[in-house]
């Protein structure tokens, strides 16, 4: 076994000794994002519990090795020069519904798939959760980004999660804790930071019965809506936030960007803030199309937008 990095053998040992076949070494982290791009990571490790994820970023924390925690991989842009140190895949996707009173709570395991997860309360006659139809991805990725659409977002949903802080173990922390803004959270501001991140374990949602029907048919809504205004193929949904009073999407497409391409990447004709992978594009070839757009926004109408997807990993501007 030979590591690609300055990952010693005791580390990967270690970590050997307690995941087996968990463990593998210099794993492509294209296949595991939604836009199907990014180098290699040296370290990739899937878990499978919500116990194995705390096991895992704790021994990373106290190893002071650098960890990075992979949900569904639809917000992130991996580097084509990879993800050095540990990459975290999250597949503790445990569920369970408690009943209090009228109330309902869904206690979900951060590795469940939102998607997924909205259509089982619809099956369960709870409402709350259809904003989340076809939003890919993972509920930690959610809560982390605080993900929505339709109006509806995990703000409005999320009534307190269950979070490790490095070196200081697992805290409940509520809504109010979460410091929720548009795609925001408190966690999320700690982007770029590989050492000391925050780690959502488990989330619980509020949702409420409601009608079966009703239920359906707001999620057929709003299936047709995604289906008629976003592109398919591979992409990583909203690349920028919305500025304020605008639709980043019109921005790009009054900039005269539709259809531009950079190599093997173009914005999508259909929606301008969707960049689309035609097959063979690379991460680099993404992040130049994400200056030009941001550039020909700024210098025709002056407006500065902030990325929504999260550059990760190791870039030629960070050597
Ligand atoms: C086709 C398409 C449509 C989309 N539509 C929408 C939409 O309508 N609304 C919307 O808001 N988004 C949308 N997105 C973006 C994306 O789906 C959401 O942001 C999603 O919630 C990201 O979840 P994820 O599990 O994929 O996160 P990832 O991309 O895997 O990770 C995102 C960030 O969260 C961190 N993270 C993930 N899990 C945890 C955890 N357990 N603890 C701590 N940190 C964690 C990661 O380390 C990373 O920093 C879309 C994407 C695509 C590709």
């Amino acid at each position: 076994m030979k590591l690609r990095t300055s990952i010693s053998e005791a580390v990967y040992t270690h970590f050997d000794d307690v995941f087996g076949d968990q463990l593998q070494i210099d794993v492509p982290v294209d296949r595991y994002t939604s836009a199907r791009v990014g180098g290699m990571a040296d370290m990739f490790l899937t878990v499978n519990t919500g116990q194995q994820l705390q096991a895992a970023v704790e021994m990373a924390y106290e190893k002071r090795i650098p960890y990075f925690i992979l949900g569904g991989g639809s917000n992130i842009l991996v580097a084509d020069g990879g993800i050095k140190g540990l990459v975290i895949m999250n597949r503790a996707r445990n569920v369970r519904f408690k009943h209090i009173g009228s109330r309902v709570i869904c206690i979900a395991e951060s590795g469940a798939n939102l998607s997924s997860l909205a259509r089982q309360c619809i099956a369960k006659w709870l409402g709350g959760l259809e904003w989340a139809i076809g939003v890919p991805g993972t509920v930690g990725g959610a809560v982390v980004g605080n993900s929505g659409a339709h109006g509806g977002d995990m703000s409005q949903t999320l009534r307190a999660a269950t979070i490790w802080e490095p070196g200081r173990g697992v805290r409940v922390y509520t809504n109010d804790d979460m410091k929720y803004a548009y795609r925001s959270s408190v966690l999320k501001q700690e982007h770029g930071r590989a050492i000391s991140r925050r780690v959502v374990i488990s989330a619980e949602l509020e949702l409420k019965p409601e009608p079966v029907e009703v239920l359906m048919a707001r999620a057929d809504g709003f299936t047709a809506h995604r289906k008629q205004t976003q592109p398919g193929g591979a992409t990583i949904g909203s690349m920028f936030k919305n500025p304020e009073n605008y639709y980043a999407g019109y921005l790009i497409e009054a900039a005269g960007l539709k259809g531009y391409r950079v190599g093997n990447v173009h914005i999508s004709e259909k929606h301008a803030n969707f960049f689309v992978n035609d097959g063979e594009a690379s991460a680099e070839e993404i992040r130049a199309l994400l200056a030009e757009a941001w550039n020909s926004v700024r210098e025709q109408f002056g407006v500065e937008m902030d990325l929504e997807v999260e550059l990760v990993g190791v870039w030629d501007f960070d050597q």
